[in-house]
């Protein structure tokens, strides 16, 4: 930390994405509180309106999809509730006070919801009637629901920030900085969230800066406080002094020159030095994204996340507002290929319908298809989104944590059953690919089996690690042993590759290990040549790509097979490769 910085107040953390960011705190409230009125002239009434009918129009479909979904596990009295939040959302009295909120206090839909049904709620909760105050219930559920539908999509419904600003708060979830309007974010700084999280996978896609696992940042820091967050070390400086900041003030234009500079590498092609071609992807996980795809040149979505979806709802969105989504996605270019992931639910990424499980072990049980298999509707309603949205052929779906071939047929199954009611109701279906993740090790024993029934495969190697070394990737305390280089490791990844060849199917890798440098010469050296990653990273791989010799790479794994320790894979290949490296450099990348 330097001499410099000792008598500063310095918070530590970890880094979750890196740079420096130099500015004031605003402390960021969870969802409720961020329902905020916006003022409107009367002339923005009419269209406001629209947003309103469409919001609710949303609602009743997600509310319908829900009970279609739970059809089969719930009593018919239970399914009622469902009918009850149909009924309050054609309630002409609820709709009409709404409406006349907005007109008359002329203000936004999602605040003239929110004080509707605060005032329905309260007038409800002054009647000793126990069925009233379920009701009561039902409209705060119900106001969530359509605040959530008009948030989704409502460029209109940024969250305003007066001046370029640190964002901190006790957690942050993809909508929050979906919501946020992202070049008035200087850095985040939050109290919980590890370093895959998904929020920290987009602020480094971002570029801003953040820190977490800052013990109580979100009350310990003040709103409009002076701070330097330092992503790269993971620790924040509150109210620094003049000597701090004139030293961060260099740091952090040092190393926003170093990201400048990255846009001067799209000149690479994604070929090596003997000329062969590789396929280099993004990893994309919100539509604001989008234009990464073309700002670094890349070659297509190798895995679009689509938890977002559900990140702030809870719950499974209906299929209209999911085609919407995914016809975005797809359209974001529509001659490279967009592969999107259905729902990977649990583990890591729970939602409270998850929760109510209440697992002993989430990440061994109720994960992604997993839960999807035992709610097939919710499946049902992603794929036939998906394939509707499919209007230029570009379309691959995937899907994660597929453990068995019977998961495989099951899926093939549902998704040709889905595709044919489309096709039955006149919709047309495009060309698609249908493909999986290897992420469980299972998989891989019996790939040449699996490869029968797939189009192509995509490696995560995030939770591929977790679950060969039986190591949580969030927990700290054993991460010494979640290490891509592990041998043991290594030999799953090649095995995978050899049990693989000749069914000339596509293979890619999209876990954080293809952009890093080793990671990425690594994989090279098991045979593979297609990759995706966080976007920016693309520049810089091109740019080692150019210096490798692909032909020359398979002869090393002759010596690594044989290594036996992880830190000696790792120290193997940054001998070997130690020109190569220097390369990128000074990028301050490894
Ligand atoms: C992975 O597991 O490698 C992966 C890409 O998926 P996620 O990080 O979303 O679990
Ligand atoms: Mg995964």
């Amino acid at each position: 930390m330097g001499q410099d910085l000792k008598n500063e107040d310095i918070l530590k953390g970890i880094g979750i994405s890196p740079g420096i960011a130099i500015g004031r705190s605003y402390l960021l409230h969870k969802p409720n509180e961020i329902t905020y009125a916006k003022k409107l002239g009367s002339e923005d009434i009419p269209n406001e309106l629209k947003r309103l009918y469409k919001a609710i129009e949303g609602a009743k479909d997600r509310v319908l999809a829900m009970k279609s979904d739970l059809n089969n596990k719930l009593d018919k009295e239970n399914l009622k509730i469902f009918d009850s939040q149909y009924i309050i959302l054609s309630d002409p009295i609820f709709i009409e006070e709404i409406i006349s909120n907005i007109k008359e206090r002329l203000v936004n839909a999602e605040y003239s919801v929110k004080v509707t049904a605060e005032n329905w709620t309260y007038k409800l909760s002054k009647i000793p009637n126990q069925y009233l105050v379920e009701r009561a219930t039902d409209i705060r559920d119900i106001a969530l629901l359509i605040i959530e539908e008009l948030l989704l999509f409502g460029e209109e419904n940024k969250f305003c920030l007066i001046e370029p600003t640190i964002i901190v708060s006790e957690f942050l979830t993809l909508t929050d900085i979906a919501r946020l309007e992202k070049e008035k974010v200087l850095a985040f700084v939050i109290t919980h969230g590890g370093y895959t999280s998904h929020a920290a996978i987009v602020a480094r896609s971002l570029n801003i800066p953040a820190v977490s696992m800052i013990k109580n940042a979100h009350i310990d820091i003040k709103n409009r406080s002076n701070i330097i967050v330092d992503g790269i070390r993971g620790y924040c400086i509150v109210e620094p002094s003049k000597k701090a900041v004139t030293l961060y003030t260099k740091k952090r234009d040092y190393y926003k020159n170093k990201l400048e500079q990255l846009e001067k590498l799209n000149k690479y092609d994604a070929v090596s030095i003997d000329d062969i071609p590789i396929e280099l992807q993004a990893n994309l996980e919100i539509v604001e994204e989008l234009p990464l795809i073309k700002k670094y040149n890349t070659g297509g979505i190798g895995l679009f996340r689509t938890e977002y979806l559900i990140d702030y709802s809870q719950n499974l969105p209906g299929e209209k507002l999911q085609t919407t989504y995914y016809s975005r996605v797809l359209s974001a270019d529509k001659k490279l290929p967009v592969t999107i992931r259905t729902f990977d639910v649990g583990g890591d990424k729970m939602i409270r319908r998850i929760e109510e499980y209440n697992e002993a072990n989430p990440f061994l049980g109720l994960r992604a298809i997993r839960f999807q298999l035992l709610h097939p509707n919710l499946l049902r309603v992603q794929l036939r989104s998906l394939l509707k949205a499919n209007k230029y052929g570009n379309l691959k779906i995937m899907f994660p944590m597929v453990t068995t071939i019977d998961e495989i047929k099951s899926l093939r199954k549902i998704t040709k059953e889905e595709a044919e009611e489309i096709k039955k109701e006149g919709g047309v279906i495009r060309p698609y690919k249908f493909g999986i993740m290897v992420e469980v090790p299972s998989i891989i024993f019996v790939a040449d089996k699996a490869a029968k029934y797939v189009d192509f495969f995509s490696i995560g190697t995030n939770d591929l690690l977790q679950y060969t070394l039986a190591v949580d990737r969030g927990n700290e305390q054993v991460s010494y042993l979640y290490n891509n280089f592990d041998p043991a490791f290594v030999r799953l990844l090649k095995l995978f590759m050899e049990k693989v060849e000749g069914f000339n199917k596509d293979v890619s890798v999209c876990g954080e290990m293809a952009g890093d440098s080793l990671g990425f010469i690594l994989l090279l050296i098991l045979g593979v040549r297609s990759f995706s990653m966080v976007p920016w990273k693309i520049p810089i791989i091109k740019k080692l790509l150019s210096t490798l010799k692909i032909s020359e790479l398979k002869e090393h794994y002759k010596k690594i097979k044989d290594i036996e320790t992880a830190g000696k894979v790792e120290q193997y290949l940054k001998n070997e490769f130690k020109e190569n490296l220097r390369s990128i450099k000074e990028f301050g990348f490894r």
